[in-house]
């Protein structure tokens, strides 16, 4: 029997994947059928630097923070 999330239950369109928020506010999902990239449509919304192994967006973050 499938397991139903409360959305799911409720008939709300949402993905089950994991929304991804990076520095430059480019949203990315670990659903690659994810068509939706919002965070109302989410139940899981990291940010990338939270994401295990990180990511790239960090760095620049860093490096422009010095700059300025
Ligand atoms: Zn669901
Ligand atoms: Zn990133
Ligand atoms: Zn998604």
């Amino acid at each position: 029997m499938p397991i139903e999330c409360l959305a799911c239950s409720r008939g709300i369109e949402h993905c089950h994947g994991t929304l991804v928020q990076h520095v430059d506010a480019t949203l990315e999902c670990t659903d690659s059928g994810c068509e939706v990239l919002t965070v109302d449509q989410h139940e899981l919304v990291l940010e990338c630097w939270q994401v295990t192994g990180g990511c790239a967006c960090a760095e620049v973050e860093t490096v422009t923070k010095a700059a300025s």
